[in-house]
């Protein structure tokens, strides 16, 4: 018998995806109603509910498809939740863009700075405040601890100097993440960050070869793509409290990539 009592997820960027893989674990647990937001590709996002439906099932929460983009319609997605819901347990900040050219470093132009900062940092960090208000004036529910959870990259670290403005972007998301969890804490709300590694979705879509070929030459101690399921289930394991004396935490959801040997 699932719980009536549903905590709310709004997931930036799930139409498609690592966040489509948590919007549909989280309807899946019972306990989430879920807000899919997408940018553009609505045929995406509205599969993207349907899947989700299906594993929350009889019971289960309710889905709500949400457009907007996180680089300008920040007010109004949290305004569509407050309407709908009327408040907000879990945040994650997953819409993310790769740039459209991957320009070395001597070459790569402002306007793909300024895009990325604009979805994949600036977005995050005003959507954060927004939404922490929401989530402080959200009267607690047994068993769901409120939580924000950012997916920034192991590029947060890593350098593609074909791609600094994309790595520039998630190493900001690490300290944007320490900035809220300790912000929130007080609050009782954990932030956390996810730093996934080379994950099959369609953004890893155009360098599949790529990244093919350096798992043939042994890229990563777990040896293998990773999947969206991968990174729902360490989000999954955030928004059911499973971290209760942890914020600011980051979890390497990358096959051990970040382990160096020698
Ligand atoms: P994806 O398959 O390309 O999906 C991107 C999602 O973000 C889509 O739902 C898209 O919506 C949405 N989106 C794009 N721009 C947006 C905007 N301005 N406002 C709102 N939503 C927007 O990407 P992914 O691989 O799942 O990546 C998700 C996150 O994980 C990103 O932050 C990415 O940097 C990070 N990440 C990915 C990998 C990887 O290997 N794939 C590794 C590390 C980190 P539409 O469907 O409407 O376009």
């Amino acid at each position: 018998m699932k719980s009536p009592v549903k905590a709310v997820a709004l997931i930036t960027g799930s139409s498609r995806g690592i966040g489509r893989g948590v919007a549909v674990e989280l309807a899946g647990s019972g306990r989430f109603d879920v807000v899919i937001n997408y940018a553009g590709n609505e045929v995406a996002a509205r599969e993207a509910k349907e899947l989700a439906l299906e594993a929350a099932g009889e019971g289960g929460g309710r889905v709500e498809l949400l457009q907007g983009d996180v680089s300008k319609d920040r007010a109004r997605m949290i305004a569509f939740v407050s309407e709908k819901f009327g408040r907000l347990d879990l945040l994650i900040n997953n819409a993310g863009v790769a740039p459209a050219v991957r320009a070395d470093l001597l070459e790569a132009t402002e306007e793909s700075f300024d895009r990325l900062i604009a979805i994949n940092l600036k977005g995050p960090y005003f959507l954060s405040q927004l939404a922490a208000k929401l989530m402080i004036n959200s009267p607690a529910i047994e068993g769901i601890p409120k939580a924000i959870v950012n997916i920034s990259s192991i590029s947060a670290y890593a350098v593609s100097v074909n791609r600094g403005d994309y790595c520039i972007t998630k190493a900001g998301i690490a300290m944007m993440t320490k900035l809220y969890a300790v912000r929130l804490a007080e609050f009782g709300i954990g932030v956390f960050e996810i730093r996934p590694g080379v994950i099959e979705t369609d953004m890893t879509g155009p360098v599949k070869e790529k990244y093919d070929a350096l798992f043939e030459s042994g890229l990563a101690p777990i040896n293998r793509w990773g999947q969206t399921a991968d990174v729902a289930k360490c989000v999954s394991a955030i928004a059911f409290g499973h971290f209760p004396y942890s914020t600011g935490q980051v979890f390497q959801v990358d096959g051990g990539f970040h382990l160096r040997s020698i």
